[in-house]
């Protein structure tokens, strides 16, 4: 049972910059993937497996992607 719904502030477990996602059990607590990394990561690692180390895309990280409302 999960209580973590809410984004919360994160450090770039890649990069050090303060995002925000949500937790993700296989990453170390309090860090996640910021957006930046989050393009460029499967660009340089096409093979990397993205789900089992960071989560779900639009949920745990990348959150800017699925929530792209109120920017016009
Ligand atoms: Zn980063």
């Amino acid at each position: 049972m999960s209580t973590q719904d809410k984004p919360r502030r994160l450090t770039c477990c890649c990069c050090g910059a303060e995002t925000m996602g949500r937790q993700w059990w296989n990453r170390d607590i309090g860090y996640g993937l910021c957006e930046s990394c989050a393009e460029t990561i499967p660009k340089r690692h096409p093979d990397e497996d993205m789900p089992r180390l960071y989560g779900v895309r639009g949920y745990h990280y990348a959150l800017g992607e699925a929530q792209a409302e109120g920017t016009t």
